[in-house]
């Protein structure tokens, strides 16, 4: 079994400050837009990769796709290195209560485990390493929103750079938003939602199950 974590609302709780600051002191240096974490807080940014997040942003300050997609790569580049800067002027990323148990406890049942996350690479392995969950995720593995701007496209990376093959039923996107669960549908495997983010059960009415917390997704794996 492959067990691909999101992060922010699944695995790591909290409003991710440190990343909202890196990413929109870097379009401003990048765009030279005047960009603050509102922002991001604006458009509603769970579930989205942060690719999607940088652009929908950007538009909201005038500045067209070309000159966007243009700058991206300089942009994902100066978002990581501002992040690895400014995070400790931030909270730390909390661990979800369970997460270290239920890694743990799934790595002893044998299952594979990987991030499938919008945060781009760097900052998305930084804030589970502080959050003590990063000795649980190799790297290698896993999707990052540094990989696409598309989150299905996510979960099959993910599943490409699994140290095993797996069929669709033996792939789990775990994760908080209705995003997760789009994802994992276009990607063509199974999906538990927790309600630990900013969506509850109703809104996740289309996982395969829909858990409190990620206790409650190992029980519904086990079931
Ligand atoms: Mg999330």
């Amino acid at each position: 079994m492959l067990v691909l974590f999101d992060i922010d609302g699944t695995l790591v709780h909290g409003l991710p400050e440190g990343h909202a600051t890196a990413m929109t002191n870097a379009m401003r240096a990048v765009w030279d837009v005047p960009v603050t974490p509102d922002d991001v807080w604006g458009i509603r940014p769970a579930g989205r990769t942060d690719r999607e997040i940088a652009r929908l942003v950007l538009r909201g300050h005038g500045v067209a796709d070309a000159d966007i997609d243009a700058a991206n790569a300089e942009w994902m580049d100066l978002a990581c290195r501002m992040h690895a800067e400014v995070a400790h002027l931030h909270a730390p990323p909390v661990a979800a209560p369970d997460a270290a148990a239920v890694t743990a406890a799934l790595v002893g049942m044998g299952a594979e485990l990987a991030l499938v996350t919008g945060n781009l690479e760097a900052i998305g392995r930084a804030k589970v390493a502080a959050a003590g969950l990063g000795h649980q995720f190799a790297p290698g593995g896993g999707g990052f929103g540094s990989d696409s701007e598309v989150r299905a496209d996510l979960v099959r990376l993910a599943r490409d750079r699994a140290q095993a093959g797996y069929t669709d039923d033996q792939v789990v996107v775990v994760g908080d938003t209705p995003r997760d669960i789009i994802a994992a549908r276009a990607a063509g495997v199974r999906v538990i939602a927790v309600t630990t983010g900013a969506h509850d059960a109703a809104a996740l009415a289309d996982a395969d199950a829909v858990a409190p917390h990620l206790t409650g997704v190992l029980t519904a794996l086990q079931a």
